[in-house]
Formats: structure tokens, sequence, C-alpha cells
């Protein structure tokens, strides 16, 4: 076949950090400034400000920083002493960290399929996976929507199990007017450069109400020392750099102008593919959505990934295989079918752009490309 090549009217990329630093440029500049100037690296008050802003951001007690979303999971799991021998159970359509954690706490992920709706844990399915060894649940708020929290919460009570809310997406979305992370024991966030609060390289948070828990975290992200060089349990290195911080405070004072940009492109989709063979995200009246992703389901994703791309448009498939049929977790005896609604969301979902900056003409053109496809497949 003779290569086509296909001139694309503008350049759409999945994300622009670069426009979101254009627009931040001075109070940025002046943030990092703010810390070489101090020579503060490690802890200190942009660290500990930033804790306190998230906290009450958050509807939180109290916000541990650490140093990636992944370990922000990890030293939840180790606060709730959940290691050999017990179970957590969680969605089996995630990014791998949800599940990974979950090994390296020393303990055996068990999982649930998902709701084709919304992508997050089928609440429905939950009681049903817990057993005896359940130490914990992680209910994963996948694209910036909440699971099921009242439903979820009602399992672990019930059941007596601990509830980690992975909101690593979901910073400041919302189920029945409760922030993400304020409603489970600990909550964990992410502020991976792509997230909706992101920083200039890796950070994480963990929040909680109790303040037993809180310190627990806080302790197992310093060698469980205290004081300095006197440990009361092991623990590990893992701690959110106070350049960071700074930055991420910064950033904090624009999240909910950001989110709510988000959630008008969204709107604005939902309007373009009226009527299209385009499966839509869906958007629960209980919640807040923020758009950390804008997740659409058609035949043929594949190769509509393929005819965005030749068209200067940016996708990602969040996420091609479930976690239950990763090769890492073979031993844990899943086969294909097991958990059909995350393999279908595996094969026939595509995220489009959807960051705060985009204009209105970017997002005429990225729909009306996907239409020019769906139309005719
Ligand atoms: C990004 C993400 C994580 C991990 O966060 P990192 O900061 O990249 O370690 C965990 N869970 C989910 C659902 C995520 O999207």
């Amino acid at each position: 076949m003779a290569a086509m090549t296909v001139k694309a009217a503008m350049t759409v990329p999945l994300l622009d950090l670069k426009a979101q630093y254009a627009d931040i440029k001075t109070e940025m500049d002046a943030a990092v400034h703010r810390v070489l100037d101090s020579a503060r690296f490690i802890g200190g008050p942009e660290v500990s400000g930033l804790e306190e802003e998230v906290a009450r951001y958050s509807q939180c007690a109290h916000a541990i920083g650490c140093a990636s979303g992944t370990d922000a999971l990890l030293l939840a799991l180790r606060a709730l002493d959940v290691g050999p021998g017990d179970e957590v159970v969680t969605g089996a359509y995630s990014f791998f960290a949800s599940a990974g954690a979950v090994v390296n706490a020393g303990a055996t992920p068990v999982f649930v399929d998902i709701d084709p709706a919304s992508y997050n844990m089928d609440a429905h399915r939950l009681e049903a996976a817990i057993t005896p060894r359940t130490k914990a649940v992680i209910a994963v708020h996948l694209y910036g929507q909440c699971s099921d929290l009242t439903a979820i919460s009602a399992v672990c009570e019930k059941r007596n199990v601990w509830l980690i809310e992975d909101a690593a997406q979901a910073i400041g979305s919302e189920w029945e007017g409760r922030r993400a992370g304020s409603v489970g024991d600990l909550g964990c966030f992410s502020f991976f450069p792509s997230k909706n609060l992101g920083a200039a390289g890796d950070g994480g948070m963990v929040t909680a109400q109790d303040a037993a828990l809180a310190d627990r975290v806080r302790l197992l992200r310093e060698h469980g020392a205290r004081p300095k060089y006197y440990h009361a349990l092991v623990g590990t290195n893992s701690r959110l750099d106070a350049v960071q911080a700074a930055i991420l405070r910064v950033k904090l004072k624009h999240l909910d102008r950001w989110s709510e940009a988000r959630a008008r492109n969204a709107a604005l989709y939902d309007q373009l593919f009226e009527g299209a063979r385009v499966g839509r995200p869906y958007r629960d009246p209980r919640g807040r959505h923020i758009y950390n992703q804008y997740v659409i389901r058609v035949a043929g994703r594949d190769a509509l990934r393929q005819h965005l791309g030749e068209r200067g448009i940016g996708t990602e498939v969040y996420y091609p295989v479930p976690l239950h049929r990763q090769q890492c977790f073979a031993t844990l005896g899943y086969g294909e079918g097991d958990m059909p609604q995350a393999e279908a969301a595996a094969r026939e979902t595509l995220a489009l752009p959807i960051y705060p900056e985009l204009t209105e003409e970017q997002i005429r053109y990225v729909a009306a490309t996907v239409r020019e496809f769906t139309d005719s497949h």
C-alpha cells in the first residue's frame, strides 16, 4: 500500500504543559527562586504549607507529602499494616500502581470487574470478592470521577476492612459533596505532571482524617525515625521536595479554574459527539468529575487512533491491558473472559486531548476528525 500523507489542519497534543507554564510563568519562577534562596530543600515551610492546603482543599484533617502517587499507595498500605497473607481488593482496570503497590507491600491483589459506564470498580461486585483474608479495598477514581463511595464504604464498614482511595487522577472531584480522599481511611494522590495538579517531576500525598493513621504515614516516609536516628518502624525515604511543593502551591491556586475548563471542554465534546457512533464518558450526577481524561468508546479504536495521529491529534490508550491480564500477575490465575468489562474497556477506549488551555477551534477540529472516521466506519 502506498504511504498516504495527510495534511494536518492543526496540531493538538494530548497535553500541553508549555501552554500552562506560559500562563503562570512569573509565579512559578518566583516560587522556585524562593526555595533556591532559602536553601530549605527537604521539609520546611513549603512542604508543610502545601500539606495544609491540600488537606483543606480535600476536606481532610491531615495530609502527608511523599515522593509519588505510587509511594502514597505503598505508604498507605504499610500504615494499615497490610502485608504477607493479606488480600487487597481493587478494580481490574487502572494504572498499574493501584495493584503493583499491593504486591510491593507483600499482599495479594484481588480484582473485581468495573462498571462499564464509569470504568470504576463495580460496587455491586465488591462484597463477593471479600474473604476472611481481605484487609483493605483500594477504590480508584479513574479519569477524575469518584467511585461509588457510598456503596463501597458501606461494604467496607460492614465487612470491617480498610478503605483506601486511589485519588491520583481525582484531586478535587467529589462524591455526594465529599471530596476525593476524604471518605476512605486514607487517600492517595499523585502530582505526576499529567495529573490535574502536576509537579515539575514526581510527587505524591496521603490524606487522612485520623491523627494516629496520619502519624504512621508520616513516620514511615522517613525511615520510621522519631526522633531522628531512633527507629520504631522500618519505613523508607519517600519525601516531597520543597521545590516541587512550592510549584504545587502556585498551581493549587489555579486548580479549580483548570478543572472547570476541563469540564467545559468535556461538555463541548459531548455536544459535538451528539448522534455520532462515539460512546461519550458517563458523568454520574452524584459527583463532580474533574476530567483528568476524556475517554471515548468506539469500534475500531486502533484505526481511529491512527487516523487522528495522522491528522496531528495526540491520543492515548489508558490502558491497553487490564490488570488481571498483566504478565506479572499470571500466577494469580486470572484468564481472558474473567473481567469482561475491563477487557472491553481495554479494547475500545481512547483518551482525547482535554487539557484546560485547548481552544474551541482545537476541540471542534478533534471532534470533527473523530466523526470523519466514525461516520464512515
Ligand atoms: C498516576 C497514578 C498513580 C501513580 O502515581 P505516580 O505519581 O505516577 O507514582 C496511581 N494510581 C493511579 C490511578 C494513577 O493514575
